[in-house]
Parts: C-alpha cells; sequence; structure tokens
C-alpha cells in the first residue's frame, strides 16, 4: 500500500486493532480525536463519549482506523455526458463523501474546489484526494445503459441519406424534406424487434463492441444492455499489477 488515510484535525476516530490499543496504552476500542496530524505522527485526546478527557497520545497514523468506505484506489462512474465534467475535476482534487448508513458503503464524489455539501445524506468527508494524488488513487469509468438495447443501423427509408425526395427512388411523393425515420440516416434496430437469425447477430455484435446484458421478463419485457468502459485508469492499480 503506497497511500494511506491520513486523519483531519478534529475527526474522532478509533485505532485499527486491539493491539494498536495495547500497545499505546490506550484503553481498547476506546473513541479519540484527531489533535494534530502530520505524515507520521498524529497526537490524540482520549474522549468519553463525545467529552475531552485531556489525556493525550501520540501515534502513528498507520494504526488509525480508516472510515468505513475509505480506498486507496477510487473508481468514479460516469454516464458519457459526465465523464469530461468528472475528468476535469482531477486537477483540483478529490473530495470523498459517505453515507454513513450502517451497511451502505455507498460514496459520492465532489471536485475539491467547489465542495458544496451535495445531499443530507452524504454528510461526512471521509478522504480528500489531493490533485497530486488523483493521477494514481482515481479511476474514471464510463457507465453505459440502454433499457431497449439497439444495434446502430443505416436507415432504410433514406438508404442512411438522412434526406427524403422524390428523387430518392423509394416511391416517396412528398416535398423535400429530413428523413423522419431517423436522426441523419442513422437507425437503430432494436434487439427486441428482431427474431431467429437477426437476434443472435445482433447480440453478437453488441458483444463484440464490449456490452452485456439480457432479457428482463418483469414489467413491460425487454433486452437491456450495459457496458463499462475505463476512461482513466489509477496509475497506482498499473503499477501493481506490473508487479
Ligand atoms: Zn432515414
Amino acid at each position: 500500500m503506497k497511500y494511506r488515510y491520513i486523519p483531519a484535525v478534529g475527526q474522532a476516530i478509533r485505532l485499527a486493532t486491539f493491539e494498536a490499543y495495547t500497545a499505546s496504552f490506550i484503553h481498547p476500542w476506546s473513541w479519540l480525536r484527531i489533535l494534530s496530524a502530520q505524515e507520521h505522527l498524529v497526537r490524540v485526546e482520549l474522549l468519553d463519549g463525545d467529552q475531552s478527557t485531556g489525556q493525550t497520545f501520540l501515534i502513528s497514523p498507520e494504526i488509525v482506523q480508516p472510515p468505513i468506505g475509505w480506498r486507496e484506489i477510487y473508481e468514479i462512474r460516469a454516464a458519457p455526458d459526465k465523464v469530461q465534467q468528472v475528468l476535469s475535476w482531477l486537477q483540483g482534487g478529490i473530495v470523498v463523501r459517505q453515507w454513513q448508513y450502517m451497511g451502505d458503503p455507498s460514496v459520492t464524489f465532489q471536485p475539491a474546489d467547489n465542495c458544496e455539501q451535495p445531499h443530507w445524506k452524504f454528510c461526512e468527508i471521509t478522504d480528500i484526494v489531493p490533485p497530486e494524488q488523483t493521477d494514481d488513487r482515481i479511476r474514471v469509468i464510463q457507465t453505459e445503459y440502454m433499457y431497449d438495447a439497439f444495434i446502430p443501423a443505416v436507415c432504410s427509408y433514406c438508404r442512411g441519406t438522412g434526406k427524403r425526395s422524390a428523387s430518392d427512388g423509394t416511391g416517396y411523393a412528398g416535398p423535400d424534406m429530413a428523413c423522419w425515420r431517423c436522426k441523419n440516416g442513422q437507425a437503430a434496430l432494436y434487439i427486441s424487434g428482431l427474431r431467429g437469425k437477426e437476434r443472435k447477430a445482433a447480440i453478437a455484435q453488441l458483444q463484440a463492441d464490449g456490452w452485456t446484458g439480457g432479457y428482463e421478463r418483469r414489467g413491460r419485457a425487454h433486452w437491456w444492455a450495459e457496458r463499462e468502459t475505463v476512461i482513466k485508469e489509477a496509475k497506482l492499480a498499473m503499477e501493481e499489477s506490473n508487479g
């Protein structure tokens, strides 16, 4: 592990293990408040409930229990229209907030330079990834989801031109206009509208393009698909996987 949790001044923390307490001569599982935090040394005060006791200890930050949800590497997932925005946050650092309900490890991410409280449930800042660490510690994943999975196809009405005119040879007799069946000649072939070999071929094409999915019977039956693409890998993960 290259990075570890550096507790923030004022935070109430516990130590990671029973042994960490006994070795520091602190009553096991007591809560402690951070009085000062440096990279290699943290001064803590013993708490009685949430009250000060005046008893202070010097400990190594290595034995502080990181908050639930703390990670050396974080994954930020974003829809295609939000990916560029997330990438633009990295140079200013990332604030990580945790939903504190037990058993729910969900976290939310914000740019450190614009860190307003986003939602009541994500009240606690559990980590701040400084700008110089985002390259190592942040992975950005683009997530895509199709409720009704389709493959792109050339529009059969306008033959991919995106326009209709009386001279297009399709039997259309109206005035020149944009094709009303497609967008710029690109149409969608929905899996649910295909059968047999055509459906198999369309599913194979989706899989080749990195999509996974399936058939959902509940509600209105549909073929769904999802895809995750790593837009930016966490450099630390690459170093670790390279040994
Ligand atoms: Zn068309």
